[in-house]
């Protein structure tokens, strides 16, 4: 069977990424997840101290760029793979709230977004990769044979970012968690650069009600579609 690539777009803490790794684990595929290289430039902001009282200095982080470089190792503990700024292992750092909520408007930066849409690209040069994030289906892979935009109830997606990020030992609210999801949301739908649509040929999927098990032979469904079509 031909491999294809597989887009996932939708808004924050739909689940993208573990319908994602599910997919990929099932055809064993390649899973990228694109929000922990924007998740890592900020973190790389933050630590240089480029981002005070959520204001960027755009400017200097642009001139730094070329500093920045991101990539993905497998832990095989985890089953999934961990994001390294300049080979330092950042995983758990760039899940922290301060990263959360700094993000968006570091992915809002035409410059960020170039550099990185270009090491995704490269990517997924030779197929066979599930990608998750805001543009994929749009802006990454627009011929995807796949398109999955994904959404979901605010209340539940609340909840489970919140249970998430507590197993995780962040320490965080409800009402934090909340204000951060629709900020973030805003901030992407709204941005001039790339901002998040819903690509004319994806497949909506509205995992409020449905199990992940359910979603996943869902997603599965469509996957042999597009290996057929
Ligand atoms: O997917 P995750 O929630 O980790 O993404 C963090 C942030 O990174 C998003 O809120 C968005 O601002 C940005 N992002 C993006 N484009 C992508 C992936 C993530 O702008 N392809």
């Amino acid at each position: 069977m031909s491999k294809i690539n597989i887009a996932i777009d939708g808004y924050s803490s739909c689940g993208k990424s573990t319908l994602a790794k599910e997919i990929a684990k099932n055809l064993d595929y390649v899973f990228i997840d694109t929000g922990a290289m924007y998740r890592a430039v900020t973190f790389f902001a933050l630590e240089h101290n480029l981002i005070l009282d959520g204001k960027v200095n755009t400017e200097q982080l642009i001139s730094m760029l070329d500093e920045i470089h991101i990539s993905f190792q497998f832990n095989s503990e985890r089953a999934a793979s961990d994001v390294y700024l300049n080979g330092i292992n950042i995983e758990k750092e760039i899940r922290e709230m301060e990263v959360s909520n700094n993000v968006s408007p570091i992915a809002a930066i035409k410059e960020v977004r170039k550099k990185l849409v270009e090491l995704q690209q490269k990517m997924g040069e030779s197929k066979g990769v599930v990608m998750d994030g805001r543009d994929i289906g749009t802006v990454v892979f627009p011929k995807a044979e796949l398109k999955i935009f994904m959404t979901a109830d605010t209340a539940i997606r609340t909840k489970r970012r919140y249970d998430e990020l507590i197993n995780k030992g962040v320490q965080t609210t409800m009402k934090e968690v909340q204000k951060n999801l629709q900020e973030r949301d805003y901030i992407d739908t709204h941005r001039e650069e790339d901002p998040l649509r819903q690509a004319e040929d994806a497949k909506v999927l509205d995992n409020s009600e449905i199990t992940r098990e359910e979603q996943l032979q869902l997603a599965l469904s469509w996957v042999k579609e597009a290996q057929s079509a």
